[in-house]
């Protein structure tokens, strides 16, 4: 990739590397993982590097999530950047990662500040470009309380066998629309949304599928919260997504209860910009069991501050749709084959639009929260 407006890093600085932002971003989780972890060794990062040992990558490779750590080990705050909750919204998540290590992030941390970056949460979606994680669990469904009964999605019971057809050809596209537009005919379009993404512990191999057991990433990410944050007193949190919303604008939400303290604070820091799907203001379902739950949990003498940047791509049918073709091809199609490799084009291009200013606005917009995020950590 090559071209997109360049960025002088260190601002106030007359002179400094010229920074391509599009070229931050990554083609590939084989390509994101070396460029992110060398970014992060320039800038002075302690990196660590978790294997997940229960899957391996479409050419073999291994599977590793990441972390890079900077500022002192006993800061007050810290500023956690996290990439690929949702596998091919890693895309994303890795380009802002990689642009904030370039253009001199670490080194402007205020005082008592630490951050940590982590990337490929979910090295197997980010790999595969899928949303879910090798056992097919949706990470952001997988942080309910398993010892307790599931919630209930009785919509998504409802138009299950036409969310994974037998088939995917014209014949079944014609059925499943007669089922979902009946069922929008009575809950509206929002309705239907939400039965489909909200979350669902019913059928394992459906789409938004929240688990039945901590996943090999809800693990890792407790056990990162646990040893790299328990010395923070206050931990500001900003989770990268893409699928909804307009082309390349980054929504704030936060997915905690409105009556929550931490909502109260996230509101503070990000004001009216932020939004909430329990308050009917969110492009997003109101969805439970989201992995930044994991941080008031692991660490509860710290104040946790967590929201989720979710960026625009393209309509909610055709995001949605292309989370359906690729839960059938996984499961019922052919990878090698024409209609296979046109399902894997499509669904990395609706989570990581192709062509420079996608890119650029998702850096904007990132610079612009990581910025509040440490107003509002040190305030
Ligand atoms: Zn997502």
């Amino acid at each position: 990739m090559t071209g997109g407006s360049c960025y002088i890093p260190n601002k106030g600085r007359k002179q400094g590397p010229m920074v391509s932002i599009p070229e931050c971003f990554s083609e590939s989780y084989a390509e994101a993982r070396p460029k992110f972890c060398a970014a992060a060794a320039a800038a002075g990062g302690a990196l660590r590097s978790w294997l997940n040992p229960k899957a391996r990558g479409p050419n073999g490779e291994a599977l590793f999530l990441d972390t890079a750590r900077f500022g002192p080990a006993d800061a007050e705050n810290m500023l956690v950047l996290i990439a690929g909750t949702h596998g091919v919204e890693g895309h994303c998540g890795s380009g802002a990662e990689i642009a904030w290590l370039r253009m001199g992030g670490p080194a402007r941390l205020p005082q008592d500040t630490g951050s940590l970056l982590i990337h490929a949460i979910n090295p197997y979606g980010f790999a595969w470009s899928r949303r879910v994680t090798e056992d097919n669990v949706d990470l952001n469904r997988n942080f309910v309380d398993h010892d307790k009964a599931y919630p209930i999605n009785a919509g998504y019971e409802e138009i299950a066998a036409a969310v994974v057809p037998q088939q995917w050809d014209d014949a079944s596209h014609a059925a499943t629309a007669r089922v979902f537009d009946a069922y929008a005919q009575t809950h509206g379009a929002y309705g239907l949304q939400g039965a489909i993404s909200s979350g669902q512990y019913t059928h394992p191999d459906g789409v938004f599928f929240g688990g039945h057991k901590p996943t090999w990433s809800n693990r890792a990410i407790r056990a990162i919260a646990r040893t790299e944050l328990c010395a923070a007193r206050r931990v500001g949190v900003i989770d990268f997504h893409t699928g909804l919303g307009p082309f390349g604008h980054g929504e704030l939400i936060c997915a905690v209860a409105p009556s929550a303290k931490s909502f109260a604070r996230a509101r503070a820091w990000y004001g009216d910009e932020m939004t909430s799907p329990e308050s009917g203001t969110s492009t997003s379902a109101v969805v439970v069991g989201v992995m930044t739950d994991a941080f008031p949990q692991e660490l509860p003498d710290a104040e946790v501050t967590s929201v989720a940047i979710e960026y625009g791509t393209y309509a909610v049918p055709d995001v949605l749709n292309a989370v359906r073709a690729d839960n059938w091809l996984h499961q019922k199609g052919d990878m090698s084959s024409a209609q296979g490799k046109a399902i894997k084009a499509d669904i990395k291009e609706r989570f990581f639009p192709s062509g420079d200013k996608w890119r650029e606005m998702v850096w904007q917009r990132a610079d612009q929260t990581i910025g509040w995020a440490l107003k509002g950590l040190t305030g």
